[in-house]
């Protein structure tokens, strides 16, 4: 198998699965338990955030874990707005969100608050101007995503950042698919609050954090526990936590060589694509990007029939969010950046990841090359016993 889709998910990292067994077989005590059976795993919940902190550049007590970026993105979006909604009723997030913000957006609105939501440019990047312009008195909140899942985008956050701390709105950014990725640290994109995510730098499923910058007003979302400092209440996942944070680790240990190879694979494989393949779009292409990350649209045939044929042939892409997959909407991203519905159709996300080299890249570029060729061959034909002239152009 080629897996390219790891911004769906990532392998767990071998040296995070073996930090993580013993609290899975032997240390299953409650980190909330005051016996040293107990305490023991508290520690080790500690010893993560601690570790986390360190490597992401922020105090420990910063840090929120819970069990998904999808809850981390609710936890600051409902937080706030809960905090909030004495001071003021407006929201202002892009166009281009993840569903995990866009939908929490939605259910808010349905409580009553307004929701902006920003356009972006032909490449995918947040508009500043109409950004700066959407805010008022009213504005509490700033949602933008620091890179897109599906395209790779990163947005200007400090530009953000800045207009937002003039203006005291809280800024939150959900930084799923950058974290890991770039060698940044928190508190340096400039937000108030940041999403981060386990599972897709190779840490486990089930284990994700908020970053909250202190003194950010925050209002918990879950009751009946006192955990995590009041903000998110339930039982900690240990392991998950363990596991986190050694992948964390891991991450900024080598993300920048491993951002540079991945970088040079991708650009790698986009080039052969295009010089292979006619009618082929690289979405984002001249936006500063996430290293492993390209979304390719192909005229005239579908994406999920390309998803299906390499599938066939052993390797692993979407069509764009995980999430969305099934969806029939043409991809809410692409359409935002202007792409007709039927060229979002054809669209198809790669992420590579630490496992991926030059021979998965070289044979996804022949496999995908044959599979365009074939769709388009059949598409063709099709048309033609439909009575069309090939090419679609009817009439
Ligand atoms: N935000 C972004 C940008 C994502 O790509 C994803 C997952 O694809 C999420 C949030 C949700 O994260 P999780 O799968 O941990 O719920």
């Amino acid at each position: 198998m080629i897996y390219l889709d790891h911004n769906a998910t990532t392998p767990l990292h071998p040296r995070a699965l073996e930090a993580m067994l013993p609290f899975l077989r032997e240390r299953w005590g409650n980190p909330s338990s005051p016996y040293r059976f107990g305490s023991q795993a508290r520690q080790a919940v500690e010893h993560a955030r601690a570790h986390i902190a360190d490597r992401m550049g922020c105090a420990p007590e910063e840090l929120v874990f819970c069990s998904s970026g999808t809850e981390s993105d609710n936890l600051a979006l409902r937080g706030v707005a809960g905090a909030l909604r004495s001071r003021g009723d407006h929201i202002v997030t892009s166009a281009i969100e993840h569903h995990a913000v866009l939908t929490t957006c939605e259910a808010l609105e349905r409580e009553g608050f307004r929701v902006t939501r920003v356009p972006v440019t032909a490449d995918g990047v947040v508009d500043l101007d109409l950004l700066a312009a959407s805010l008022c008195d009213e504005t509490i909140l700033v949602s933008v995503m620091h890179a897109n899942n599906e395209t790779g985008v990163i947005q200007p956050l400090e530009h953000i950042a800045a207009v937002t701390r003039k203006r005291g709105i809280v800024l939150h950014t959900d930084a799923v698919q950058s974290a890991g990725k770039l060698p940044r640290r928190v508190a340096e994109l400039g937000a108030d609050l940041v999403t981060l995510s386990g599972h897709k730098l190779h840490g486990p499923k089930g284990a994700a954090a908020l970053y909250v910058r202190q003194g950010t007003p925050l209002t918990p979302i879950t009751t009946g526990g006192a955990q995590e400092h009041g903000v998110r209440a339930g039982t900690e996942n240990v392991a998950g936590v363990v596991g986190f944070a050694v992948a964390v680790a891991l991450a900024f240990e080598d993300a920048d060589a491993e951002g540079a190879r991945l970088g040079a694979l991708r650009d790698r494989l986009e080039c052969e694509v295009a010089s292979a393949v006619p009618g082929v779009r690289i979405n984002g292409r001249a936006a500063a990007r996430i290293p492993n990350t390209s979304s390719l649209s192909f005229q005239d045939i579908d994406g999920e029939s390309i998803v299906l044929g390499l599938d066939l042939q052993g390797i692993c892409v979407s069509t764009g969010s995980a999430c969305s997959t099934g969806d029939p909407e043409p991809s809410h991203v692409l359409r935002a950046m202007g792409l007709t519905p039927r060229d979002a159709q054809g669209t198809i996300r790669l992420s590579l990841g630490r496992e991926t080299g030059e021979g998965d890249i070289d044979a996804t570029v022949r496999a995908l090359t044959g599979t365009v060729a074939r769709l388009r061959q059949i598409s063709s034909v099709s048309r033609m016993t439909d009575g069309g002239p090939p090419g679609g152009q009817q009439g």
